[in-house]
């Protein structure tokens, strides 16, 4: 029970408190209003004085206001006013607000018991409150309609909140794992390795995938498992650490790749088969082959009449165009399932194209064609490309302008090149190919308009050259204008040219200029052979293997070793060692070929003491310079 109050005190007080004050007797009736009640409900004082209660308050409550003073009347202690209901406030105007009041009994002498209330306008409060329930509705149904699993755990890794599809995933109901330690949802086996994922990620918490590169499982309520994804997410309470998990269930994702794996599989395998396949029947086919064109040719030397000459003349054709077809078949089926090896390597493409003409000379000296190399630059450019399939395709090309010609027509070998392409032109003075079959003439077996008329050929040429030249990394193509000619160029990665030293120390004085090389290259063997023989007092002793060559360096004791890097049967390198390691071999100039032409392949080289370092193809003017300047010493 309040104390007696003195209603002028009271008066005093409630002017200074922030929120309105309103004095009401046991009636209801107002007997005190300061003056943040006028400002508030937008009547003077006068207005209230004397006024009842319910005056200021909407008629819906009226009912349960008048309840709510009896319960007070009867039990008079300061307290909230709890009618049960958010209250509202009505103001002079009619507009309603929101209001919080707070009751307190006051017994008086002179006007008997009292009541206090004290109002204050919540609008503001209540504006936040919304504003938060809603983001908080939005932030719900956010997690909710999200097709991931998503948990929240503490600090302790007990499950705090889950979505819907973490019910759906996991086969729970929400109220079953909140409280929960999160591994519930793991399997077992994983449970030792999370304990320290989880100290992990709380010593340095950062989002991000968990257990990158593992394979992660969910464990269902009925024992099942699932393969799922994780991603990790700290979230920083006032109630301290919490982690957010999103948990995808990758079932499906999982299923498609062992699907396109296990396609591949069965692509390669069916590749393979098939290329067996093709390589067993052309050797089969090539036996028999082999024993009629044989036979043919010895039957032409028999004496036989015009009609059985003519005869035999068909056998043989039909054999040589029946194992052509055969060995481009295979060439094909091989690049196609990659399955023939390509050893690519810096070649110089003047090289290629002298190999080509020579090649091709006898058949254009019998068409009455013309070959021209036309050399733009000073050095021919190199390309990256395999020696023997790159010649194949230039002989192809070669041919065909060749083949495709008018009478007394030319054929024209160019090339250009920048930084990081060399192009390849055979130009011919042919018919042309009409710009409707262009497209075509590079698929198996097209032969466009010559399938009509008198010139050999299997429709295969083209096709091989096109998977050679792509598999090499570069492309082919064709310009055509009929009635003028073709033009097909190859273009190809450029290689960069080669770094080399030449000698600086003397060699040692010798009569005579022995050169041992070291090649397992019949190729390489023979053009060091004919550069060699440049130099009147030389002589090439050459070696395939390095067993051969350590020993003929012994027998022989050379003024010089040319020494490549790739052997059969062993590396270069150690090569250089045991010569450079033994009495006998030890001062011998060793000048190393290699098709690395990498820094550190010449750097290695020029370490175990090669004299010098020349990059493969080799470039005879410089080889010869090298030999001169060491046959000089000897
Ligand atoms: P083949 O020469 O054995 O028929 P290719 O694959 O080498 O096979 O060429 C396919 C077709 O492309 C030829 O049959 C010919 O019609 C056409 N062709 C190729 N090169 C030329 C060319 N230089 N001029 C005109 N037509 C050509």
């Amino acid at each position: 029970m309040a104390e007696l109050a003195d209603v002028e005190l009271v008066r005093e007080l409630l002017e200074k408190a922030p929120d309105a004050g309103v004095v009401v007797d046991g009636r209801g009736r107002i007997v005190l209003v300061n003056a943040q009640t006028e400002t508030l409900f937008g009547y003077t004082r006068a207005d209230l004085l004397g006024q009842p209660i319910e005056l200021l308050i909407p008629s819906r409550f009226r009912d349960a206001h008048v309840r709510e003073r009896e319960a007070f009347a009867a039990s008079p202690t300061a307290r909230p006013m709890d009618t049960g209901l958010d209250l509202f406030g009505l103001r002079r105007d009619g507009t309603e607000f929101p209001v919080d009041v707070s009751l307190s009994p006051l017994e008086t002498a002179r006007e008997g018991p009292l009541v206090a209330a004290s109002i204050r306008d919540v609008t503001e409060r209540r504006r936040v409150e919304e504003a938060l329930q809603e983001r908080e509705a939005l932030f719900r149904g956010l997690l909710e309609s999200a097709p991931d699993a998503m948990v929240i755990v503490d600090e302790q890794a007990r499950l705090v909140l889950v979505n819907a599809q973490t019910e759906r995933f996991f086969g729970y109901a929400r109220g079953e794992i909140v409280g929960r330690p999160i591994e519930l949802l793991l399997p077992q086996r994983f449970h030792a390795a999370h304990v320290g994922h989880r100290d992990g990620f709380l010593r340095a918490p950062s989002a991000r995938p968990m257990g990158a590169g593992l394979e992660l499982f969910g464990l269902r309520s009925d024992g099942t498992e699932f393969p799922v994804d994780i991603s990790l997410s700290p979230l920083r309470t006032e109630g301290g650490l919490l982690v957010a998990a999103s948990v995808r269930d990758v079932t499906e994702r999982k299923r498609a790749e062992r699907d396109i794996l296990l396609l591949a599989e069965e692509a390669r395998l069916a590749n393979a088969a098939k290329s067996e396949f093709l390589s067993r029947m052309s050797h089969e086919l090539r036996t028999p082959l082999n024993a009629i064109l044989g036979f043919g040719q010895i039957l032409q030397l028999e004496p036989l009449d015009d009609e059985q000459g003519e005869a035999v003349e068909h056998i043989l054709n039909a054999g040589r165009h029946l194992l052509s077809l055969i060995n481009e078949v295979l060439d094909i089926s091989q690049v196609e399932s990659g399955r023939f090896a390509l050893s690519l390597e810096p070649v110089r493409i003047a090289d290629i194209v002298d190999e080509a003409v020579q090649i091709v000379s006898p058949l254009a000296d019998e068409r009455d064609a013309a070959i021209r190399v036309e050399e733009p630059e000073a050095t021919a450019p190199l390309v990256l490309a395999d020696h023997q399939r790159l010649l194949q395709v230039v002989l192809n090309l070669l041919g065909n302008a060749v083949k495709y010609n008018r009478r007394g027509g030319a054929v024209r070998i160019a090339w250009e090149s920048d930084a990081t392409r060399v192009r390849l032109h055979v130009t011919d003075d042919g018919p042309g190919i009409p710009a409707d079959q262009v497209d075509e003439i590079f698929a198996p077996f097209a032969r466009a308009g010559a399938s009509a008329g008198s010139i050999e050929g299997t429709g295969l040429g083209l096709a091989v050259a096109q998977a050679l030249v792509e598999a090499m990394g570069g492309m082919i193509s064709v310009q055509s204008e009929v009635g003028k000619g073709s033009r097909f160029t190859v273009e190809l990665e450029a290689a960069p040219e080669p770094e080399e030293r030449f000698p600086d120390t003397p060699p040692r004085a010798h009569a005579g200029f022995t050169v041992l090389h070291i090649d397992d290259n019949a190729r390489s063997r023979a053009l060091v052979k004919r550069v060699a023989d440049r130099l009147p007092t030389a002589t090439v002793i050459a070696a395939d293997s390095a067993g051969a060559g350590l020993h003929a360096a012994t027998t022989h004791h050379p003024d010089a070793i040319l020494l490549d890097i790739h052997l059969a049967g062993g590396s270069g390198y150690d090569v250089l060692e045991q010569l450079r390691s033994s009495p006998e071999t030890g001062d011998i100039p060793v000048v190393v070929l290699s098709a690395d032409t990498t820094r550190s392949a010449l750097d290695r080289a020029i370490e175990l003491g090669a004299l010098a370092f020349l990059t493969k193809p080799i470039d005879g003017d410089r080889l010869l310079a090298i030999l001169a300047e060491l046959s000089r010493g000897a």
